[in-house]
């Protein structure tokens, strides 16, 4: 079974209806990417996920370690993310980095990350994260006493990734990290989710910037108001003439 399968998902905004209807999986270990222009649903669907909107129909399954199971082995289950509160979704062991950041400004940046920790009760484990934390964004160890509002677009970036990552999540969902930023920067966000990735972290990512979100992931869904219209391989979406034409811009 998949980490995380989305099963025909409706989303109402009151009359209008967002999102008609979608499926799709992602693997563990897979960086998949929801493609599409803007207003085609992609925010809506982390909302959904993620418990921030409401649902009206379909099911967002998410495969969870089995607690008080002998560590040799690993059993699993599934949770119906529709029926758990968004604050419990955190400790199940997804993260979510919004779209425009939403740092806490007033806060400096080692509070903000101490707040992406909240669901854990280890100590020396939290302290663990945050010096590889620290390591993966070596900025955010230089300004750590920073008031975070004061950060540049690409530090807020940096922050809110670190943020999420503070609560040592399976899944990452992250919507348009390359919002707003230089191309300079946008290459370095796109390592730093490569890195994530990497070192075993499954990344669901959104985004605008087409052709460098399929650079980075596995497979790739393209949406067009509240349908998916093509899937597949991103290598393969990548070369196709319609998602060139829509997507790539050229
Ligand atoms: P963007 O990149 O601009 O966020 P998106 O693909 O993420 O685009 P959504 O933000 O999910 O798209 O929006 C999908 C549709 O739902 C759009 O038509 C949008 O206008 C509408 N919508 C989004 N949020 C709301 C809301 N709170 N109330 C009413 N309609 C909404």
């Amino acid at each position: 079974m998949a980490l995380l399968k989305v099963t025909d998902l409706q989303v109402y905004y009151g009359v209008i209806q967002a999102i008609k209807g979608i499926s799709f999986e992602v693997n563990a270990g897979e960086v998949i990417a929801l493609i599409g222009a803007n207003g085609a649903g992609k925010t809506t669907i982390l909302h959904a996920i993620t418990g921030l909107v409401p649902v009206k129909s379909g099911s967002i399954e998410f495969e969870v370690p089995k607690t008080g199971m002998n560590d040799k082995d690993i059993v699993t289950e599934t949770v119906n993310l529709r029926k758990t509160p968004a604050h419990k979704i955190v400790s199940l062991g997804m993260a979510h980095v919004p779209e425009g950041r939403r740092i806490f400004s007033q806060l400096t940046v080692l509070e903000n990350l101490k707040m992406g920790a909240y669901t854990r009760n280890d100590k020396e484990e939290m302290e663990q994260t945050l010096k590889k934390v620290y390591k993966r964004f070596p900025r955010l160890e230089e300004r750590k006493n920073q008031v975070a509002g004061t950060l540049s677009g690409g530090e807020q970036q940096m922050l809110a990734m670190g943020r999420a990552l503070m609560s040592h999540p399976r899944i990452i969902l992250m919507d348009e990290p390359s919002m707003g930023l230089s191309p300079i920067l946008v290459e370095e966000i796109f390592d730093i989710i490569k890195e994530i990735s990497k070192s075993g972290t499954t990344v669901l990512l959104v985004e605008q910037n087409a052709k460098k979100a399929l650079s980075i992931a596995n497979r790739a869904y393209v949406l067009e108001t509240g349908n998916i219209v093509l899937e597949g391989d991103a290598k393969e979406l990548m070369n196709d003439e319609s998602v060139k034409k829509a997507y790539l811009g050229e």
